[in-house]
């Protein structure tokens, strides 16, 4: 069941109202929107059409909920192939006590159980942080098109640091890869959480 008033309702307000006022023809650069669908009435005309710099915006709101629990702020959102949110979720490593988790991964399983099955065709998955092997993994088993990180992780990313399993010729299916979207601000709140923990 997708949660569409849990999710705009989530969304911080000045990012909801203005991607709740974005007129069809300014969609053209959205990939995989076409006036006539951003202007279709139904569910989906009630989800925002977001910009992947603004999912990162709601990525990284997910990511700052994590240290409450005492988990590494990581936050994902998963936008499906018209830039409309299918789930946002954050890093639960610590509170759920299990070891996979991860932010990227509990929001593909949310997308696949709002969405169509498993086959996440089209999606694009918006990261605080690169993905490690077993989430870079799970973007290439969901078929994803596309992730979008702000850190680099050069201990443990497999989209580009240590490996790419996103584009690796031996597998089944490629994913596209971009980083540095707000990288910035995604290493300075990791930074900051690193920092508080030695603090103690
Ligand atoms: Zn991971």
């Amino acid at each position: 069941m997708l949660r569409d008033s849990t999710v705009v309702a989530k969304i911080p307000s000045e990012l909801g109202r203005r991607a709740g006022k974005v007129a069809p023809s300014s969609l053209d650069g959205v990939e995989g929107v076409t006036g006539d669908e951003a202007a279709s009435p139904g569910p989906e005309a009630a989800r925002p059409v977001l910009s992947e710099s603004q999912a990162m915006e709601i990525a990284l709101a997910e990511a700052a909920l994590a240290p409450a629990h005492g988990d590494v702020p990581v936050g994902a959102v998963v936008l499906d192939a018209g830039g409309r949110v299918l789930a946002r979720r954050h890093n639960e490593r610590e509170l759920a006590g299990d070891p996979t988790a991860h932010a990227e991964l509990l929001a593909l399983r949310d997308a696949s159980a709002g969405f169509v099955g498993w086959r996440l065709l089209g999606a694009r998955v918006v990261s605080t942080l690169e993905p490690c092997p077993m989430c870079a993994g799970a973007l290439v088993a969901a078929r994803v098109a596309r992730v979008v990180y702000a850190a680099r992780d050069p201990k443990a990313g497999a989209c580009g640091s240590l490996m790419n399993l996103c584009s690796d010729p031996r597998l089944n299916h490629s994913v596209e890869v971009v980083s540095g979207v707000m990288g910035e601000e995604a290493s300075a709140q990791l930074r900051a959480f690193f920092a508080e923990r030695r603090s103690r």
